[in-house]
């Protein structure tokens, strides 16, 4: 078997890498178990100056990592640029702040001296999305190798030239072999890699299905786990929005990555009296895009990230139109070669519809009409997932009262969810558990070990 790398715009196999049998991935993890021994007495300084050099060459070398995930996932160029950028900044907050977020935490008791120190853990798998191939990844190796941690990731298998590429640019910039390991394996061996003793955790970015057989195996073998699942982030319209920057945060919120985001806006909930305005500029908004090349700095919306995808997609889209949702844009597939998907609309969907509580992975958006603020609220909560939202208002403090109640994760005001080094990113409900990025995300694979004195 082999990792194929193929090109979604066209259909082109670019490459392939043969996969690890079971002996050499079980070889793999005992090789990450003892150079943990020695990453783990390294001081922070010596993490730092490997993870700053990481972070200077994805800077130097934006272009060539860029290009790499445009042609394996069709994300348009200028994102891909971004992502490299978002990266990088990352691992600086990571190599900067890892210290002082890890320093000895003391503890108030009338029993003595008590103190907290935050140890590594030991080996870590990281199980991996397409949709961000250099993001996911280096969101959560940074934080752990800082920690004092190693890490294995086993990535997503239609973006096999990004993993390698991540590993290759550790070993460039001095991190011991074996510190990062990327896996070309099947998902059939992640089970024994979590079995395995050396491995103390598992994170894993991607579908709630995949989430559940992750973290059920870790369970079992009661090794901590952190998921980051989909989501169905509502964006909610109050009747005092600003609607020519709410229609541009809704088309942003809903395209960015050709919808392919765990916290894209899916859910469009806007209040009847701005409802006809909304829905006409948003639809107007949506139509003007311009699909095609993903490398074309012109285009606005390149193609989703495998033919697979987007089949499953149009059956979902089609599966709702047929219960009876009305289609405002779009609701199928162009005839050009691709994996394209047309901006969609889709409104007058219920509860009783198959998509109504499900995660529509693409440039489709459903559009509620609620007649007031508490009814937007409520149809917010009704949903299994529970990961970011916003919501739009001239109003600060009624937004804030409104992001408070929703039941999420994370809640932004006038901006579509986003993520950003410093601020936690993560979960509640089907979305998933743990943080990620900020402190929060260091602290989540290290021993809160307790030492007292009387
Ligand atoms: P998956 O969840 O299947 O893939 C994510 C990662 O998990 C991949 O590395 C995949 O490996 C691996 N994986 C899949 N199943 C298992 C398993 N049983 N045990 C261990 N590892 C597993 O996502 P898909 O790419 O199939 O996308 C399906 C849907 O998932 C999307 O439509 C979207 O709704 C959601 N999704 C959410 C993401 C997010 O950011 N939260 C990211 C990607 C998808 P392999 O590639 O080899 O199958």
């Amino acid at each position: 078997m082999s990792f194929d790398s193929i090109n979604p715009y066209n259909g082109e196999k670019m490459t392939s890498y043969k996969e690890l049998n079971a002996d050499e991935t079980v070889a793999a993890v005992e090789s990450a178990h003892e150079v943990f021994q020695s990453w783990r007495t390294t001081t922070f300084d010596d993490r730092k100056q490997i993870l700053k050099a990481f972070a200077e060459e994805l800077r130097s070398r934006k272009d060539e990592f860029a290009k790499l995930i445009t042609l394996e996932m069709g994300k348009r160029i200028e994102e891909s640029r971004s992502e490299i950028d978002f990266c990088a900044d990352i691992v600086d907050f990571y190599a900067d702040g890892a210290e002082e977020f890890l320093a000895d935490h003391e503890m108030e008791t009338d029993t003595g001296d008590a103190y907290i120190q935050y140890q590594p853990l030991g080996v870590l798998l990281g199980v991996m999305p397409w949709n961000f191939p250099f993001y996911q990844v280096v969101r959560f190796a940074s934080p752990n190798l800082m920690a004092g941690n190693v890490v294995m990731v086993k990535h997503a298998s239609n973006v096999p030239q990004c993993a390698k590429a991540i590993e290759d640019l550790f070993k460039k910039v001095g991190l011991p072999d074996n510190a990062y390991t990327n896996l070309f394996i099947p998902t059939e061996f992640v089970n024994s890699i979590i079995d395995h003793d050396a491995v103390q955790g598992v994170s894993l970015t991607g579908s709630d299905a995949a989430g559940s057989a992750v973290a059920e195996r870790a369970g079992k073998q009661i090794k901590k786990s952190v998921l980051e699942l989909g989501g169905n982030d509502a964006f909610i319209v109050l009747d005092d929005a600003d609607l020519e920057s709410t229609i541009e945060s809704a088309v942003k919120g809903r395209m960015q990555n050709t919808g392919q985001s765990c916290v894209a806006s899916k859910r469009f909930i806007v209040l009847e009296s701005v409802a006809d305005e909304f829905m006409n500029g948003f639809k107007k908004a949506m139509s003007e895009l311009k699909m095609g090349d993903p490398m074309d700095p012109e285009t606005d919306m390149g193609p989703l990230s495998t033919e697979s995808a987007a089949a499953d997609l149009l059956e979902k889209v089609q599966s709702t139109i047929n219960a009876g949702a009305k289609v405002v844009l779009g609701g199928d597939r162009p005839d050009s070669k691709g994996a394209f998907f047309n901006p969609t609309i889709l409104t007058e969907i219920t509860s009783d519809m198959p998509t109504y509580d499900q995660e529509l992975f693409g440039p489709v958006a459903s559009v509620y009409v609620v007649k007031d603020e508490q009814a937007a609220i409520e149809l917010a909560n009704d949903s299994s997932y529970g990961l970011g939202g916003s919501v739009y208002t001239q109003d600060i403090d009624r937004g804030r009262r409104v992001a408070e109640q929703v039941q999420t994760g994370m809640m932004f005001i006038n901006q579509p969810t986003n993520s950003q080094e410093e601020l936690p990113f993560g979960g509640i409900k089907k979305s998933g558990y743990g943080r990620e990025l900020s402190k929060l995300g260091i602290l989540e694979f290290v021993n809160k070990k307790l030492v007292h004195a009387p």
